[in-house]
C-alpha cells in the first residue's frame, strides 16, 4: 500500500538511487502520510519579556516524528516542503493548531502571543488572509494574540501586492514580525511603509555576542534601523547570559532561546508557566477589579 512505502520507502541520510529528485519525491509522500497519521505536532517556545522578565509569547515550531526514522528536523524537510508546494497544506495545519492552543492558553487566563511561522509561498496564496479570519472567528482568539513570522523574502517581489496583503492583516489585528532579520534582502524603503511590528534578529547574528566584532556591528545596526522604524526588536537563539546582557543594552525588549528553554509541547510548557492570574471581572460600575 502508498502507506506501507510511505514507511519503509525513504532514508534521509543515504544517498538515494536516482538522485535528489527521487528522494524529494519520497520525501513529500512521507510528509503527507505523516500529516494524515498525526506524526507532526508543534512544540512552542517560550518568549520572555525583559522588562518583567515574565513569559510574552511562544512561537509554535513544526516537530516531525516518524515511529521507524525517530525525530526529523525542521531543516531537513521544511525546504523539500516549501519547494515542492506541500507548505501550504502543512502551513494551514499549523496555523489551525496553533490558533486553537492560543485560545486554550486565553481561556485559561494566559496573556500569551502564540507565533507562527508563516512560508513565502503560503503568505502568497490568494485565499490567506480570509483561512487567518476562518480560523480566529471558529477559535474565538482575540487577533491580537497571534503572530505571523514572515520572512524578508516576501518583500522581494511583487511588493506592491504584499504591502496590500499585509495591510488586510493589520486591519483584521494580528502582529506581525519579520524572521531571521538581517539574513534576507529587504530594502529600507519597503522596511518603512510595512505595517509590521517587530524585527527578529537572526540567531547566526546573536551567536557571536558580545565577543564577535562583526556580529556586534550588525546586532547594533539591527537595533538601531528597528529604532528608526519604531519597530520593537526580539533576539533569537539567545544561549547564555552574556548575550541577554548586551542585547538588552541595546534595547531589545524580548528575547527567546536556550537560555531560558527549548521548545517543548503545550503540557510541558504548561508545566512551566507561573500559574495563570485569573482574568479581570467586571464591577458595576464598568471598571475592572483584579480578584
Ligand atoms: P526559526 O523560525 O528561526 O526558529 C528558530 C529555530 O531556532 C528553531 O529551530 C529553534 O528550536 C531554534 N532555537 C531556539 N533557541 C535556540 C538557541 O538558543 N540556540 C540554538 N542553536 N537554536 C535555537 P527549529 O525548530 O529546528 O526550526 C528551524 C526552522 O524551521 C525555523 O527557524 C523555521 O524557519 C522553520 N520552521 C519550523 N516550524 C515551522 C513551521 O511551522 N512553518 C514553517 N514555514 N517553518 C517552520
Ligand atoms: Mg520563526
Ligand atoms: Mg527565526
Ligand atoms: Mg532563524
Amino acid at each position: 500500500s502508498a502507506k506501507a512505502a510511505g514507511r519503509a520507502g525513504y532514508r534521509f541520510a543515504e544517498p538515494v538511487p536516482g538522485g535528489e529528485a527521487h528522494s524529494h519525491v519520497r520525501l513529500v509522500h512521507a510528509m503527507r502520510e505523516a500529516l494524515k497519521e498525526g506524526h507532526f505536532r508543534l512544540h512552542y517556545q517560550p518568549q520572555i519579556r525583559f522588562r518583567d522578565g515574565a513569559v510574552c509569547g511562544a512561537e509554535a515550531l513544526l516537530r516531525w516524528r516518524d515511529p521507524q526514522l525517530g525525530e526529523i528536523a525542521p531543516a531537513a524537510f521544511i525546504p523539500v516542503a516549501e519547494d515542492s508546494g506541500f507548505i501550504v497544506t502543512l502551513g494551514n495545519w499549523v496555523l489551525s493548531q496553533a490558533v486553537r492552543q492560543a485560545a486554550l492558553w486565553h481561556e485559561a487566563g494566559r496573556s500569551l502571543t502564540v507565533a507562527i511561522n508563516v512560508s513565502a509561498l503560503q503568505f502568497r496564496q490568494p485565499d490567506f488572509v480570509s483561512q487567518v479570519a476562518d480560523v480566529l472567528a471558529v477559535s474565538g482568539l482575540p487577533a491580537h494574540l497571534l503572530e505571523l513570522e514572515l520572512t524578508e523574502s516576501i518583500l522581494v517581489d511583487k511588493a506592491d501586492e504584499a504591502l496590500e496583503r499585509l495591510q488586510a492583516l493589520e486591519r483584521l489585528g494580528v502582529q506581525l514580525s519579520l524572521d531571521d532579520f538581517g539574513t534576507g534582502y529587504s530594502c529600507l524603503g519597503s522596511l518603512k511603509r510595512v505595517p509590521i511590528g517587530r524585527l527578529k534578529i537572526d540567531r547566526s547574528f546573536v551567536a557571536g555576542l558580545p565577543d564577535d566584532d562583526t556580529d556586534v556591528g550588525l546586532v547594533r545596526a539591527i537595533t538601531q534601523l528597528a529604532q528608526a522604524l519604531g519597530k520593537r526588536v526580539i533576539a533569537e537563539g539567545v544561549e547564555n547570559e552574556a548575550q541577554r546582557r548586551f542585547l538588552a543594552e541595546l534595547g531589545c525588549d524580548a528575547f527567546q532561546g536556550f537560555l531560558y528553554a527549548p521548545a517543548m509541547d503545550a503540557t510541558a510548557f504548561d508545566r512551566h508557566l507561573p500559574p495563570p492570574r485569573p482574568r479581570p471581572m467586571p464591577t458595576a460600575g464598568g471598571r475592572h477589579i483584579r480578584l
